[in-house]
């Protein structure tokens, strides 16, 4: 039978993977497609902005001196419907973490998620900050806002097409938006 909203909470990554391929025989992909498209496509531009003003080597360069900064308890911020998401998209899920003590969802590659929590979208150390600057920052903050709102979007979508869940809970911890983003949602 379908969790309550406890255990779903406590439930173990491996768990959550195992009831988001569940899910996924509930949808009706066709009803999303044109949205994943969009989120697809707002995804690149997050990445290709974030290469441009050289994030991308800074991450690299970091991850080979410290491990990366991918812990382990990250990945409980990665629901269920966030890894259907995925798997729409056609990310396919690990059999086994990669390296003890970080994020479920971390290769030797980085991040094999295209669809990411809020925090992981939004986060920008101080290593980031000092070195890109703060145009380039508020920028890449514009263009990942953009991602979020349209993953917000494709979720509640996705949420709709499985009643059941949608019983369970509306909204996620997985998707909190800037509060800029939700006025924008909401008066659109
Ligand atoms: S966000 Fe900062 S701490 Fe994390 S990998 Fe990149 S440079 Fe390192
Ligand atoms: S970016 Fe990906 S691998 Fe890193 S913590 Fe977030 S979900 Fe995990």
């Amino acid at each position: 039978m379908f969790k309550s909203k406890v255990q779903l909470e406590n439930m173990a990554v491996e768990d959550r993977i195992r009831r988001a391929k569940k899910m996924l025989s509930q949808i009706n992909p066709d009803k999303v497609k044109d949205d994943l498209k969009k989120l697809e496509r707002a995804i690149e531009e997050t990445w290709s902005y974030m290469k441009e003003i050289g994030v991308n080597e800074i991450c690299k360069k970091c991850a080979e001196e410290t491990g990366s900064c991918c812990k382990e308890w990250v990945e409980d911020e990665v629901d269920d419907v966030m890894i259907v998401m995925n798997m729409l998209m056609g990310v396919k899920m690990p059999e086994k973490r990669f390296k003890e003590g970080f994020c479920y969802f971390l290769s030797e590659n980085g991040c094999i998620l295209k669809v990411r929590p809020t925090i992981c979208v939004n986060f920008l150390c101080d290593k980031i900050t000092k070195t890109i600057g703060f145009e380039n920052e508020k920028k890449l903050q514009e263009i990942a806002g953009r991602e979020l709102e349209l993953g917000f979007i494709v979720r509640e979508k996705i949420l709709k097409q499985l009643s059941f869940y949608f019983l369970e809970r509306n909204s996620s911890k997985s998707y909190r938006l800037p509060s800029h983003s939700r006025e924008k949602i909401s008066s659109t």
